[in-house]
């Protein structure tokens, strides 16, 4: 039987245009060091540098998100039999958290929980790195090696000045790779920030035992509905649509529905809110064929949907991850709960309300372009 490589890669994901440029093909290709494939062009799918060195080895076919050959395996290590009934995945505790310390609070998209937690991690030595996303210039975020609580801090940043509030648009529309970084790193003990289809890419390297997942000791995985793509076209298309100019955009959130605060709108009354489907003129085309909104193989999974004003909703999903979080808990000094925990009802309710949703749009998405392709073949 043919084993299916990255030429198959190209035909079935790349073409139909719904590569998440997760970078976990490159990641593992390039930790064998033949420079088979990578960028050619940022914010696209990665090509062939040089094509005459594959192997026709098939594993970047069988860690792409996008091709599911690995799904079962997944969903058995992760107690994911009956995912139909579960879509945001095993659930071991639902918390909300903030950080305790305000460094990371101030900063945080919601809580500041993701950094705090790195941060315990850190001090304990639990990890020597962490692979987080940071940004690089206006519309563009790149991922970034943190080791220790300024490198942390250096990632939150946002706050006064244009480039800054743009910097706080990048937090959403700018899809890190960051996979590909953890092949060229010499830590020994890695955490990953990333969102669902990141995180699944690792999972399928380490249910095959292959470079670089080896390294990676935590998954800590964002939710994600969907990432946005801004360029200055869409900038002034969004001003004008929602009369909105970037600059006076003070912070950016998103927890139901994109949240905005404009500079000197301290209140909650005065935030702005978008939902989602006045978004799609700025969303990345392939979050169109993603369906985890919870990042259901992550060790421990963070977004602000469930939780109060600067809370972070945290689930808790391995051992690893429960372990993690009880003793973050326990300190007393890097993370701590909410007092009123009587709702987990309710936020497993909208858990599951946006899971299927997500869900749903991805069955939408590959109908129409099934009868778009049936459409143009019969053109043919
Ligand atoms: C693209 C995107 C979409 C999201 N969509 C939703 C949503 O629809 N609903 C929802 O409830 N929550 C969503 N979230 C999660 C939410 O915005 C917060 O990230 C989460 O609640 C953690 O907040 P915190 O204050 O605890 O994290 P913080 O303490 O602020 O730490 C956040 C960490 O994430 C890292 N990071 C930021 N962006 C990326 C990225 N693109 N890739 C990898 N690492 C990154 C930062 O470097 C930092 O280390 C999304 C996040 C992202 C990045
Ligand atoms: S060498 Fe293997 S991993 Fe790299 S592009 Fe070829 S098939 Fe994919
Ligand atoms: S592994 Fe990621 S970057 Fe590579 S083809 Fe699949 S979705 Fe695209
Ligand atoms: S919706 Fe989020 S997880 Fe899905 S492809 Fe887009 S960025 Fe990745």
């Amino acid at each position: 039987m043919k084993v299916k490589s990255f030429e198959d890669l190209i035909e079935e994901v790349h073409q139909k245009g719904i590569c998440q440029q997760c970078g976990g093909c490159v990641s593992f290709c390039n930790s064998m060091e033949y420079e088979v494939i990578g960028y050619k062009e940022p914010n696209s799918p990665p090509e062939f540098i040089n094509k005459e060195n594959c192997l026709k080895c098939g594993i970047c076919y069988h860690i792409c998100p996008q091709t599911h050959v690995l799904d079962d395996d997944l969903n058995r290590t992760f107690n994911l039999l009956d995912f139909s009934s579960m879509p945001y995945g095993n659930i071991c505790d639902l918390y909300s958290c903030q950080s305790v310390d305000y460094d990371f609070l101030r900063n945080g998209t919601d809580g500041g929980v993701v950094n705090a937690l790195l941060n315990f991690m850190f001090e304990e030595k639990l990890i020597d790195g962490a692979i987080v996303a940071k940004t690089k210039a206006p519309f563009s975020r790149e991922p970034f090696f943190a080791k220790n609580k300024e490198d942390l801090l250096s990632t939150s940043g946002l706050k006064l000045g244009i480039s800054q509030q743009l910097d706080e648009v990048q937090r959403f529309h700018s899809y890190s790779s960051s996979l590909p970084k953890i092949s060229s790193t010499k830590f020994k003990k890695l955490a990953v920030v990333g969102t669902p289809c990141q995180i699944y890419t690792i999972r399928c390297m380490q249910n095959l035992g292959i470079i670089p997942s080896h390294n990676i000791e935590f998954c800590l995985g964002l939710f994600c509905y969907e990432n946005f793509e801004f360029d200055q076209r869409k900038v002034e298309q969004f001003d004008g649509v929602f009369d909105i100019k970037f600059e006076d955009i003070e912070k950016i959130k998103i927890k139901k529905d994109l949240i905005i605060q404009l500079k000197g709108d301290k209140t909650r009354e005065s935030l702005i809110h978008i939902p989602f489907e006045d978004l799609k003129d700025y969303m990345r085309p392939a979050c169109n064929a993603c369906s985890d909104f919870t990042n259901i193989y992550a060790d421990i999974s963070f977004g602000g949907l469930g939780s109060p004003e600067n809370y972070t909703t945290v689930i808790t999903r391995t051992i690893k991850g429960r372990k993690l979080i009880a003793e973050a808990l326990k300190r007393g000094t890097y993370i701590n709960l909410e007092i009123d925990s009587s709702k987990e009802k309710h936020v497993k309710n909208l858990l599951l309300q946006y899971s299927i949703s997500k869900i749903e749009r991805k069955e939408n998405f590959m109908k129409s372009k099934l009868r778009n392709l049936k459409e143009i073949k019969s053109t043919v």
